[in-house]
């Protein structure tokens, strides 16, 4: 199968909000008016940042769910994207399991596939995301103001705990890991949450490198620094993680770092003023997406991760370095 053939068959459907889709030198898109276009790329490199082995479908939904995650985190709605691959070989199960894990997701979020390039090479997908946010109204890392409120959708750790499993650091039962597993391969991207927080959250990120150094970059970015309430963070542990440390499969300094420098959570953090918190507490029973108070912008500087009576402990996180 050629190039051509397989663009056609397995990343060419008619669109119906883009202008032009797939098989011309460019793609258009019409913002509405008053619009303005929120655009990200993501790439996923095979050894990086998946397993050579793993399931094409799930590698599809990740691919554009990574993208989308950053459009939930500007709180804008998804448009159109772009696909860039690199593929060692023409190997159609495995292209027909990544393009329907794909258009699954693209579907259910309304996003178009216009375009892209295709060419031989380490297995390497690239994809760019458009959307659409009003003028002004995109959630940016810079807006946190201190005494606002710090909030983390859904729960977090999970994703780490299956990539710890998958590099053999824990031995998980296999219930335990599969549940883990769906938070590494198919995270759920926060759209509906994001966009629903625009006028509401004062600065907004997703979570894919760990909470901490996350939230560090839209305190940095905002001029000032901020607290985590490690018991009331702890309160939003993903299951799998839970159970492997009540269960004593690994320590509470791992459940720790699973939680706090996990990564791949892909998770909203965000800040709001005090005054927003009915308002917060609204938009997340309105998105069925439940969504925790977890600290506190303060003045100084840096992120200080506290305990119930207020004892800083952020000294005994080894991965805090890397991201001090
Ligand atoms: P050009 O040579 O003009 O860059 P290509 O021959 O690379 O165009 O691609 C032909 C058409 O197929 C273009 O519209 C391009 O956007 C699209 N395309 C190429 N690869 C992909 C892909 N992986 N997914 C979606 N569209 C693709
Ligand atoms: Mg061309």
């Amino acid at each position: 199968m050629g190039e051509f053939d397989l663009i056609k068959r397995y990343f060419t459907r008619p669109t119906s909000r883009a202008a032009l889709g797939v098989g011309d030198d460019c793609a258009l898109l019409q913002p509405a008016p008053g619009m303005q276009l929120a655009i990200s790329s993501d790439m996923l490199v095979e050894g990086r940042h998946f397993f050579a082995d793993v399931d094409p479908q799930a590698l599809g939904h990740k691919a554009l769910a990574v993208n989308l995650s950053d459009l939930a985190a500007c709180g804008a709605r998804p448009l159109a994207f772009t696909l860039a691959l690199a593929l060692p070989q023409v190997d159609e199960s495995w292209l027909q399991g990544f393009s329907s894990g794909l258009w699954t997701l693209a579907e259910a979020h309304g996003c178009e596939l216009v375009g892209g390039d295709t060419t031989q090479g380490p297995l390497t997908i690239c994809i760019t995301v458009f959307g659409e946010v009003p003028r002004g109204q995109a959630l940016l890392r810079s807006g946190a103001q201190v005494d606002d409120d710090i909030y983390v959708s859904g729960t977090l750790g999970d994703a780490r705990l299956a990539l710890d499993a998958l590099r053999g650091k824990v031995a998980l039962p296999p219930d335990l890991f599969e549940r883990s597993r769906i938070r590494l391969e198919r995270p759920e991207p926060r759209v509906a949450l994001g966009q629903a927080l625009r006028g509401i959250a004062s600065a907004a990120i997703d979570i894919s490198d760990g909470l901490g150094g996350d939230l560090q970059h839209v305190l940095h970015a905002s001029g000032a620094g901020g607290r985590i309430d490690i018991d009331d963070a702890m309160q939003f542990i993903a299951d799998g993680a839970r159970i492997a440390w009540a269960s004593g499969l690994f320590s509470y300094e791992n459940l720790l770092q699973c939680v706090l420098a996990g990564g791949d959570d892909y998770e909203l953090a965000f800040t709001a003023p005090a005054s927003a918190r009915a308002a917060v507490a609204s938009v997340a029973e309105g998105c069925q997406t439940p969504v925790h108070r977890i600290g506190k912008v303060e003045q100084s500087r840096g992120l200080r991760i506290v305990d119930a009576q207020g004892q800083e402990i952020t000294h005994r996180f080894s991965s805090f370095d890397h991201f001090a």
